[in-house]
């Protein structure tokens, strides 16, 4: 029975696709086999694992308001064990139509324990909201990951998301945990940086990876060419940390050195 993650931050812009595909793809790599649920109707998971979405004709929409079972959404991708279900920008209606549905709350979960057998790691990347969307995403995870960024008041939404989980938890989702707090796009030459990871931890101690990603070109620019960041620039700084933070997830220990030079010449 695979792990469900949920990827969520109601903050747009703060790594939460991006995490999801690499996360994914390193995974993939490490034999793992995983689904990425792209929950959010601008499919930057989407796109970044090289769907193009005018194609589609089964999404994430179809299957929230049951017009389709999970199984008839999911593709393949081209990233090793990496499978999606994808989203259309129809998934901005979603909100609507969820709030006439019953089990409005629990319809993604439903679809989950269906499939979830098939795979190692279910990630869900979920819209930049705290919406009916996002709170299907938190009612079908195990554990919830929070990618944020280090900078001024961001102690403010992470208290404002902190309370959603907290109420998932005790309403829908008891065993909900934190898979932790991710801090993405850091710059640790920057003192505000510094401080804002000290709050947070005070916050929630023990709940921050040790693993923060830096702010990395590469990254930025896998999307555009449809590809993970392993498969564009394996040997990049971004690739290393989100190995790295693969390894965190994993239980195992932070090093990647080994590996990255295996990355950069592949044994025949
Ligand atoms: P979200 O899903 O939370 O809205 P994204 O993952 O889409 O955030 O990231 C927002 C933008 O920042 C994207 O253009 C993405 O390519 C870029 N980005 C994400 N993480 C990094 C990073 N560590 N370094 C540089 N650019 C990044
Ligand atoms: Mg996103």
């Amino acid at each position: 029975m695979g792990k469900i993650i949920a990827v969520a931050n109601q903050k747009g812009g703060v790594g939460k696709s991006t995490t999801v595909v690499s996360l994914a793809a390193y995974f993939g790599m490490r034999g793992k086999r995983v689904l990425c649920i792209d929950t959010d109707s601008q499919g930057n998971t989407t796109t970044g694992l090289g769907i193009s979405k005018r194609e589609l004709t089964c999404s994430t929409y179809d299957v929230l308001i049951g017009r389709a079972r999970i199984q008839d959404a999911i593709l393949e991708t081209e990233s090793e064990n990496v499978s999606l279900v994808p989203a259309v920008s129809a998934l901005a209606g979603a909100e609507i139509d969820l709030v006439e549905l019953e089990n409005r709350v629990s319809r993604l979960k439903a679809a989950l324990m269906t499939c979830r057998d098939d795979y190692d790691f279910l990630l869900i990347d979920c819209p930049p909201s705290l919406s009916l969307v996002t709170l299907n995403g938190l009612v079908a995870a195990d554990t919830v990951l929070i990618p944020m960024t280090a900078e001024f008041l961001a102690m403010e939404g992470l208290s404002q998301l902190a309370e959603t989980i907290r109420l998932v938890k005790s309403r829908y989702n008891p065993n909900l945990t934190l898979e932790g707090i991710l801090f993405t796009m850091y710059d640790a030459r920057l003192n505000l940086a510094e401080q804002v990871v000290a709050e947070v931890k005070q916050y929630f101690p023990g709940e921050v990876f040790q693993t923060k990603i830096p702010r990395n070109v590469r990254l930025s620019e896998a999307p555009s060419h449809g590809k993970p960041v392993f498969s564009y620039d394996r040997g990049s700084k971004g690739a290393e940390a989100y190995e790295l933070l693969g390894h965190e997830i994993l239980g195992e220990p932070l090093v990647v050195e080994k590996r990255t030079r295996h990355f950069l010449f592949p044994r025949k």
